[in-house]
């Protein structure tokens, strides 16, 4: 693994799973990094700093005060996200306009008021969270399912557009990954136990992701050591998208 010395980063949702596992690793490697959250309670070395990506505001306010604080800035990794439940008809339009707000949105806002300030780092990088769910067809996941592709759509163009200035754009596709997140959806069945061991059983490997598994290849990806990949989804799901498994 490559070091991160010398390097400032942002990391949306940053306070709780994958983001958590992935700021930590990145301060490990070096790193300063900046948790950009709904919840600033972050533990040292990482800097906790309340934003919400929905807002312009809030995320231009937020990069402001990492520029300001650290001096530069050369890693935003955009893996804020909330979950819709559902098929098309389970949620309003106000929710639809929530999560895609969060999801899709909220790359946009944080990428645009970085921008700038990558365009000045030698060793510019952009991750975003997708998520397998763009490609399984997952039941009662519909607009969840369509943000995560846009999620992907929007990693490709990106790239596109930012490749030749030196800035590298990719997307990690998790699976079921063991956070707070799915935490609380098994905790909310009847028997929680009961459901991670059927959850487990239908992974292919048979246990759920770990966010520092979700972390490592956010962090490849946010290294020179991928210094030629841009605009690539790396699925880290145990196998279910590459070998063409379906989620049963
Ligand atoms: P999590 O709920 O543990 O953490 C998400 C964090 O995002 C929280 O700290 C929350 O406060 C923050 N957040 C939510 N809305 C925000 C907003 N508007 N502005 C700023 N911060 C906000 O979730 P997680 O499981 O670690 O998921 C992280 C990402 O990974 C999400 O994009 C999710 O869609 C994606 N993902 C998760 C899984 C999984 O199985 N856990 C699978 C595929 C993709």
């Amino acid at each position: 693994m490559t070091d991160f010395e010398g390097l400032v980063a942002v990391v949306t949702g940053g306070a709780s799973g994958i983001g958590l596992a992935t700021a930590r690793l990145l301060a490990s490697r070096g790193a300063r990094v900046a948790c950009l959250d709904l919840n600033p309670q972050v533990d040292e070395p990482l800097r906790g700093i309340r934003a919400d990506v929905s807002d312009d505001d809030s995320v231009r306010a937020a990069i402001d005060a990492v520029v300001a604080e650290f001096g530069r800035l050369d890693v935003v990794v955009n893996n804020a996200g909330i979950g819709a439940q559902g098929d098309v008809a389970a949620n309003p339009d106000d929710e639809w306009r929530r999560v895609w707000d969060v999801n899709v949105g909220g790359i946009v806002r944080v990428t645009r008021a970085a921008l700038p300030h990558l365009r000045r780092s030698p060793a510019a990088a952009v991750v975003n969270t997708g998520s397998i769910a763009a490609w399984a067809g997952l039941p009662q996941r519909a607009l969840y399912s369509a943000t995560k592709g846009a999620v992907h759509a929007l990693t490709l163009a990106m790239a596109a557009d930012h490749v030749r200035e030196g800035i590298r754009v990719n997307a990690v596709a998790p699976g079921t990954a063991d956070t707070p997140w799915v935490g609380r959806l098994l905790d909310s069945a009847p028997d929680p136990d009961a459901e991670r061991a059927a959850l487990e059983a239908r992974q292919p490997h048979g246990r759920l992701v770990s966010a520092d598994e979700v972390a490592g290849a956010i962090a490849y990806l946010a290294s020179p050591l991928s210094g030629s990949t841009a605009g690539t989804v790396l699925a880290v799901d145990g196998g279910m998208h590459g070998l063409r498994l379906r989620p049963k």
